[in-house]
């Protein structure tokens, strides 16, 4: 872990984003998961594995474990706490918003974005869009792929 490239983000996003790569929040494996999926950032090395428990259409509860720079552990670890209550295509349209963020199409003004907002930093640095998008996709890749016979799938960002 290092906080090298943290230093320009601004110091309250700084202070969130160390704040949770410090004392990740739902950082533990799920117990009757209904999905999982795998994801790995080859650029950085940050790997990671969400859970998530569905009722019906609705993420019930989200969790993740796997190890990673600051910017992948902290998102990881808001992005989980963001999903709970969210319907698939809630947490959709919240991916692209962030998307748009992070690659700087949009600035940190949508309401939905909530504490996500802190990595709108992060597209002044193109090398860690995908840290701070490895855990979407791999989110995505549990509440789509999820559907399978084994309900777990494996994707890679790279
Ligand atoms: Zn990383």
């Amino acid at each position: 872990m290092e906080a090298g490239g943290l230093d320009n983000l601004g110091n309250l996003y700084q202070e969130v984003i160390l704040d949770h790569s410090r004392r990740p929040r739902n950082f533990r494996t799920m117990e009757g998961a209904s999905r999982q999926a795998e994801g790995y950032n080859p650029l950085c090395g940050d790997r990671v594995t969400i859970y998530v428990k569905m009722e019906g259409d609705v993420v019930k509860d989200a969790s993740f474990q796997g190890s990673g720079c600051a910017i992948s552990t902290s998102l990881a670890s808001i992005l989980t706490e963001s999903m709970k209550g969210k319907t698939r295509a809630e947490a959709e349209a919240l991916f692209e918003t962030f998307h748009d963020l992070v690659t700087g199409e949009r600035k940190a003004d949508a309401p939905a974005l909530g504490k996500l907002a802190v990595f709108s930093g992060v597209s002044e640095f193109p090398a860690r869009v995908k840290c701070a998008t490895l855990s979407w996709h791999t989110l995505r890749a549990a509440l789509q792929e999820g559907d399978k016979a084994d309900g777990t799938g494996v994707v890679s960002t790279e």
